[in-house]
């Protein structure tokens, strides 16, 4: 099989760019090893430089219409008083809020339109095994599914398979490794009328915790030290629920509802990026170039932004191409794809930054034992400046014109 650009995952980096690059017109097959994109405790935070995508995409609408929560401000508990800390609602442009969506949601919207374009394949249940690679350049990839193993060749082959990306690893790449001194265990908790709306981090000696509304529920992140989830197990269910209670006292009763810890996700944290995101004929985006920490919830934000970035440096190239059917793209020369790389790193690479010193100057030494300093009362020029950072990020992308609406329809 041949197509001109095959992508390896159906997260939000590869789904986005297989929407994009299909209404440029360009030959793209979407390959995703899961049968749906049901995740539990996944990313699932859209912020305003997405919803401003989306808007573009002409998809505000039917987005809007999918069950969500918004968020305008965030805020710091002391466990008796809130503190606002980021405040989104005087950002420029349309949306000044954090919209809550579940992520198979979001991805379902997303691929559905991808899939309206004739020209691009979606093929779910097939997992990618290896890369093709001939001459020092990847040439499309291998991949397994129910009927048995395949290849697809490709003048590109995106990388959009996630933090622990097999086509990375089979390209060679190997990501910088940034560490992190927590993981996550993520639960819910039944949410009561009378509860406080805004979502809050609550910070204690030795704990953390984040709750975020999701209106029948509070979806919960109990910060661990790096590892120590087998130790947090081995002290028993009970005193878990007796260290929510403490940590969120209005949870305390409501901590009975979790029976044991298989009611709980862990997520190892990773902080990586690749010191170079391509190859002739391969380039790596999402988590699959730089897995972010969860702080501030910007994940899926920088992988969305990565696939417009790619899509309006390559799909005019690669339609070019396909037109004059001239093989000098074919692979896709390194120089191009640096060009994706050389507009995304700074993003990347100033969050991580940000990111990993609030790892390694509040949330490591809190989960050492030591009582975090809260902050004061924040003035609202710097919560202003916080939701600014946290909600339109670092170079936020727009797409091209020629991406807006669907080709079937144009
Ligand atoms: C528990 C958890 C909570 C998070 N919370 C947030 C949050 O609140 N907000 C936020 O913005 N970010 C959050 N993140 C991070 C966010 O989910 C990621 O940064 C984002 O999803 C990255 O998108 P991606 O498309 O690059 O990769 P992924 O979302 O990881 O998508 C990769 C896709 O590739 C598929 N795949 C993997 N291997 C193969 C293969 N070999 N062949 C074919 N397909 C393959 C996977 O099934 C998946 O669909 C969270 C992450 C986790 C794990």
């Amino acid at each position: 099989m041949r197509t001109t650009c095959v992508i390896a995952g159906s997260g939000p980096a590869g789904a986005m760019l297989a929407l994009l690059l299909g209404r440029a017109g360009v030959d793209v097959t979407l390959l995703e090893k899961h049968g749906d994109f049901l995740r539990d405790f996944r990313g699932d935070t859209i912020h305003p430089s997405t919803l401003q995508v989306i808007d573009e995409l002409g998809l505000s609408a039917e987005f809007h219409r999918m069950p969500h929560h918004q968020m305008s401000y965030m805020s710091v508990s002391d466990g008796r008083a809130m503190r606002p800390v980021a405040d989104l609602r005087r950002l420029p442009g349309k949306y000044r809020y954090i919209a809550f969506v579940p992520q198979w949601d979001f991805l379902d919207l997303i691929v559905g339109h991808a899939r309206r374009n004739p020209n691009l394949r979606v093929l779910m249940n097939a997992e990618v095994t290896g890369v093709i690679t001939e001459k020092g350049a990847v040439r499309g990839v291998h991949y397994r599914d129910a009927a048995g193993d395949h290849e697809i060749r490709a003048a590109l082959t995106v990388a959009a398979d996630g933090r622990g990306s097999v086509v990375r690893r089979a390209a060679g790449l190997r990501p910088k490794d940034f560490g992190a001194p927590m993981d996550v265990v993520w639960f819910r908790l039944p949410r009561t009328a009378d509860d406080v709306t805004e979502p809050f981090l609550r910070f204690d000696a030795g704990a953390g915790m984040v709750a975020i509304n999701r209106e029948a529920y509070w979806q919960l992140a109990y910060l661990i030290p790096k590892g120590g989830f087998a130790a947090l197990r081995a002290r028993g269910i009970a005193e878990f629920r007796e260290d929510i209670g403490e940590m969120i006292p209005f949870l305390a009763d409501r901590a009975r509802n979790l029976a044991s810890f298989d009611d709980t996700s862990v997520l190892s944290v990773v902080v990586d990026r690749l010191p170079r995101w391509y190859l002739p004929g391969l380039l790596c985006i999402g988590d699959a170039a730089h897995a972010m920490s969860p702080i501030a919830g910007v994940g899926i934000n920088l992988a969305v932004q990565d696939a417009v970035a790619a899509a309006n440096l390559l799909a005019g190239p690669m339609v070019r191409a396909e037109r004059s059917r001239r093989p000098v793209l074919d692979p896709m020369p390194a120089s191009l794809l640096a060009r994706v790389q050389r507009r995304r790193l700074p993003p990347a690479a100033i969050t991580q930054a940000l990111q990993l010193r609030v790892q390694n100057q509040t949330i490591g030494p809190m989960l050492a034992g030591r009582r975090p300093r809260m902050p004061r009362v924040v003035s609202p020029v710097r919560r202003h400046l916080a939701g600014r950072l946290i909600g339109l990020g670092i170079r936020p992308e727009h797409v091209r014109p020629e991406f807006r609406s669907e080709r079937s329809s144009q």
